[in-house]
């Protein structure tokens, strides 16, 4: 008996896992696609700063518009899409996942369906689950692409209340085609999520699916500053959407659900933001090594346009994630057979995790090509 089963547990929630990506302080850890390099000393400074300003004031409610924020996210928007946006286009939230729940809130709810496509990014589930929605699996290819015909069938198929779409995909790496997300928003009658919480490591000529938004009051593009700008902790994701979108965002946030430090944080990085994103080229040389080393160590990494590689042809993902633990080296069970995703971090941590998985793979003897030593891929 679970000790959940003596509560009135809403039915729908009970038996469900929650999320639980083990936070285990090991020398490498490389399993949530957070930044490995800390905020810059002065950026830091400067967020000390900011945050000294607002502490007199938290006698204050925070600006429950967080005005200020929304326009300074829609003009780095605007700017690294090269797509204008207003700041009564932009919604933020205590991290993208509040930002996803606010969406699903507004548009989904009990007796309502949401879609996505496994695997990928697993709060998406479990936020839909959250709030009482059916979920729908839809179909992928083997090599985890999507592929529009079936995509589009499905999506005619069910008529999802939120389709929930992922570029770069979380786990598997890849981004969409722009064509495919139009194709989606065409064939839905509901809201249609692009989750791009990777965006700023994708590869060159990775448009934003922020240059879909003009004439689609249905499409939600989701982003966060966890990634790519370091800021994980400070909890802070966005959405730009239709400003009808936002509206239907205030009916279910919590009223001064950003706090003053929160929004302070975030507009002194995004004072900032060159300063900050200056690391994310050196993450994608890390990126671009890990899926060079891993096929020449004979594995199969999934091409990524994100933070993180997903790798298969393991026979005992498990095993090889618990070796991995005992050498120091903390990476992702995503729950595909035969694969793990390991997160691009320093040039160091990229040493320290390809070593670690050689060791693992190939603990002695010949080359890593005889047949004999297959099974311990
Ligand atoms: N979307 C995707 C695809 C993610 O991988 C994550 C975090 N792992 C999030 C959203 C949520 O991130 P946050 O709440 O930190 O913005």
């Amino acid at each position: 008996m679970s000790p959940t089963d003596r509560l009135p547990l809403r039915a729908d929630l009970r038996g469900r896992e929650p999320y639980g990506a083990p936070q285990i302080d090991v020398p490498v850890r490389l399993n949530t696609n957070e930044s490995s390099y800390d905020v810059p000393a002065e950026v830091a400074a400067e967020m000390v700063r900011a945050v000294a300003a607002e502490v007199g004031g938290l006698n204050r409610y925070p600006d429950r518009e967080h005005t200020a924020l929304r326009a300074d996210l829609a003009a780095y928007l605007t700017r690294s899409t090269g797509c204008p946006v207003t700041a009564d286009q932009v919604w933020a939230g205590n991290g993208s996942n509040e930002v996803l729940q606010h969406v699903a809130l507004a548009f989904g709810g009990p007796g309502r369906t949401a879609a996505g496509f496994t695997p990928a990014y697993s709060m998406h589930p479990i936020i839909a689950g959250g709030v009482g929605m059916e979920w729908l699996d839809g179909p992928r290819r083997d090599d985890f692409s999507l592929a529009p015909d079936d995509v589009t069938a499905f999506v005619l198929d069910h008529q999802p209340d939120v389709v929930f779409l992922c570029s770069p995909n979380n786990p598997t790496g890849t981004a969409l085609d722009l064509a495919l997300v139009e194709q989606v928003c065409d064939a839905a009658t509901g809201v249609v999520l692009v989750d791009e919480a990777y965006a700023e490591f994708a590869r060159p000529g990775t448009p934003s699916a922020v240059s879909l938004l003009p004439g689609r009051e249905r499409l939600v593009v989701t982003r966060t500053m966890s990634k790519a700008f370091a800021l994980a902790g400070a909890r802070v994701g966005y959405l730009a959407a239709d400003e009808q979108v936002c509206a239907a965002m205030r009916l279910v946030r919590l009223p001064y659900h950003l706090s003053s430090i929160t929004q302070a944080v975030a507009r002194a990085a995004l004072a900032h933001v060159d300063r900050l994103l200056g690391t994310v080229e050196a993450i994608k040389q890390q990126r671009d090594r890990l899926v060079d080393e891993l096929r020449a160590m004979g594995l199969d990494p999934v091409p990524s346009d994100a933070n993180f590689v997903m790798f298969g042809g393991l026979d005992d993902e498990k095993r090889t994630w618990t070796a991995l633990l005992d050498h120091g080296v903390l990476v992702r069970d995503v729950g595909v057979a035969g694969h793990l995703r390991v997160t691009a971090g320093t040039p160091d941590e990229t040493t320290a995790f390809l070593a670690a998985l050689a060791a693992t793979l190939v603990p002695t003897g010949p080359s890593p090509d005889a047949p004999e030593n297959q099974e311990h891929r």
